[in-house]
């Protein structure tokens, strides 16, 4: 089984995101996505996050159609700070004889050092990194040490610009998000009355 763990807040799921997962299936030949919200972002721990429950939600409603997406509560069920590292040991219990892959974007691999056992996390994955407008993914590669380096498979995906924060903006100032996440997203956003309020 080649499986890949793709975490994020996801606050909300877009086509960023999507496009990203299935441009790593294909270079990597990935049968399974794990798209797996983190309770609490180790490096956001001051801002608020919407509820779990909508995040999770949203993703279930975004991959629905993809045989190959799932979605996991993992992090959501462990609760606390979500560290990619404990993600990855518990899933080698559930999945020993996997390959396992690590998917981020260009802007994820820029801080990727100041995680908790970035090599750790590098010896026990292939990290698959999308590229992202305005990241420099070379001169990233160039900077880190070689054995993360080395672990690194770059994605050359369609460069998409799609940000969830951009997203959360727009619906609070009452601009239009079509065509930036999928359309029963967008229902679930207006239905919950989500991202209405200031950050
Ligand atoms: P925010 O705007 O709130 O910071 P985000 O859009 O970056 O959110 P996250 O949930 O933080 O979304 O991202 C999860 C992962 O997806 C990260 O590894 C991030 O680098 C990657 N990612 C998000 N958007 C894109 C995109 N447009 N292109 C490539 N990778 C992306």
């Amino acid at each position: 089984m080649r499986l890949a763990l793709f975490g994020g807040t996801f606050d909300p799921v877009h086509y960023g995101h999507l496009r990203l997962a299935e441009e790593a299936c294909e270079a990597a030949n990935l049968e399974r996505v794990l798209f797996t919200p983190a309770f609490v972002s180790p490096f956001r721990t001051a801002e608020r996050l919407s509820d779990s429950a909508h995040r999770l939600q949203m993703l279930r409603l975004a991959v629905q159609d993809n045989p190959r997406f799932e979605v996991s509560e993992l992090e959501i069920q462990r609760g606390g700070v979500s560290y990619t590292i404990d993600t990855i040991r518990l899933l080698r219990t559930h999945y020993p004889d996997a390959e396992m892959f690590l998917i981020m974007g260009a802007d994820a691999l820029q801080g990727f050092t100041a995680w908790r056992e970035p090599d750790a996390i590098a010896q026990e994955c292939r990290l698959l990194v999308g590229v992202r407008p305005g990241y420099d993914l070379q001169a990233t590669l160039e900077r880190l040490p070689a054995p993360i380096r080395q672990s690194v498979q770059p994605v050359l995906m369609t460069p998409l610009g799609i940000s969830a924060s951009d997203i959360r903006r727009r619906v609070r100032q009452g601009l239009s998000i079509r065509y930036l996440t999928p359309p029963h997203v967008i229902e679930y956003i207006q239905q919950h009355r989500l991202y209405l309020e200031p950050e």
